[in-house]
């Protein structure tokens, strides 16, 4: 078995990872519910364990040695507001110094967690800089909290900042690119970030997800954005126990066509690995391969259109015994890099019955097509 890489990155990928991405303190709660007398005190779905397992393995392999690593900086209030108003960032900044709690809905925090927050976004941020600078091809940032489904003025879902909407506006903002495509395969509905650019027609926004997963109500497929918005959202709602199959047919048909139409000079990946089959919050079937398969796709697109640069922020994903290695192969995609180490998973969940398109998927795909394309 060869434990160390010996071939060389392709791409000069950046790595953003802090150690204090893992002190965000989300209270003992009992998976998503605080605890109470009919609860009892546990330990919260979204914990720093499979973000540092990722991070371990990464390390383990010596993979890490090959990648552009990179401590985050803080983002300002100013950096926030272009989301946020001041009145979301004073709210979360009340509930840290009272010593933590419930921030939003369903989403605690300890009392560093505003500052470890503030280092998510800044660390996308850098790796914006980065990468439109020149200085390196593409970008992993491995931060917690995630971001993906906090809206302007709520912390929702485990997010109080927009991480990827934040760092695709300052990459609008401060480097002047104009169209920018969010591809999100977090198993829930990427709702935040369509939220802050439903009306924008120069950022599409994609999201593949568990049907009416969470947010329950948000993430039908005839939601396509509104205003000068409209045709730059898609949404790909799959049934539950959607697997390979169903998850390459909805990049085939409709991801890929979809960016391609827009060509944009920039992606950014809001990544969870709470679509794989191991997920204790989600019913899909993804295998670590698939990751990677759909990093590839994502980067031939970015090749063609936007020089290269994708950024993926990590979001979801709740096994800690998979996402390192989900987390892994989309990192080896992103960068090239080999770390020669076979997932020892892959093969058990490509076995898993299911993994081929069904019916019901398709019959999904063709409706999201007819509303999309012909919108
Ligand atoms: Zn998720």
């Amino acid at each position: 078995m060869q434990f160390h890489s010996q071939t060389k990155c392709a791409k000069r990928t950046g790595w953003v990872t802090s150690e204090l991405y893992y002190w965000h303190d989300t209270q003992g709660w009992c998976g998503f519910f605080e605890p109470g007398l009919t609860l009892q005190p546990g330990v919260h779905f979204e914990n720093p364990e499979t973000k540092r397992r990722f991070h371990g393995l990464v390390e383990a392999l010596d993979l890490a040695p090959q990648l552009q690593a990179h401590r985050p900086t803080a983002a300002t209030d100013e950096t926030l507001r272009m989301v946020h108003p001041q009145s979301h960032i004073d709210h979360i900044a009340q509930v840290c110094a009272s010593g933590g709690g419930d921030s939003g809905e369903l989403t605690p925090v300890g009392p560093a967690s505003l500052d470890i927050a503030r280092l998510a976004v800044g660390g996308v941020c850098d790796a914006v800089d980065k990468v439109i600078e020149g200085t390196w091809d593409n970008a992993y940032v491995l931060c917690r909290p995630p971001g993906h489904h906090a809206e302007p003025e709520k912390a929702m879902g485990f997010c109080l900042f927009a991480n990827a909407a934040l760092g695709v506006k300052h990459a609008q903002k401060a480097h002047g690119i104009k169209r920018i495509a969010t591809v999100d395969w977090d198993v829930h509905h990427g709702n935040g970030t369509e939220a802050i650019f439903y009306d924008d027609p120069s950022v599409l926004t994609i999201s593949l997800h568990q049907d009416r997963l969470y947010p329950a109500e948000t993430g039908d497929y005839t939601d396509l954005g509104q205003g000068a918005g409209a045709g730059a959202n898609l949404n790909i709602p799959l049934p539950p126990g959607s697997g390979s199959g169903a998850y390459r047919a909805a990049f085939e048909d409709l991801v890929i066509p979809a960016l391609e139409a827009f060509q944009p000079e920039m992606i950014f990946v809001p990544s969870g690995f709470d679509s794989c089959a191991l997920d204790p919050l989600g019913c899909q079937m993804l295998a670590s391969t698939d990751y990677a398969w759909m990093t590839v796709r994502l980067m031939e697109v970015a090749d063609k259109h936007a020089k290269g640069r994708i950024i993926v922020t990590h979001e979801g994903g709740y096994s800690p015994i998979y996402v390192p290695y989900c987390g892994l192969a989309a990192l080896e995609a992103l960068s090239g890099a080999d770390a020669t180490f076979k997932d020892p998973f892959a093969a058990v969940v490509a076995a898993y019955g299911g993994q081929a398109l069904s019916r019901d998927q398709k019959d999904l795909i063709d409706k999201v097509k007819e509303a999309y394309f012909n919108s």
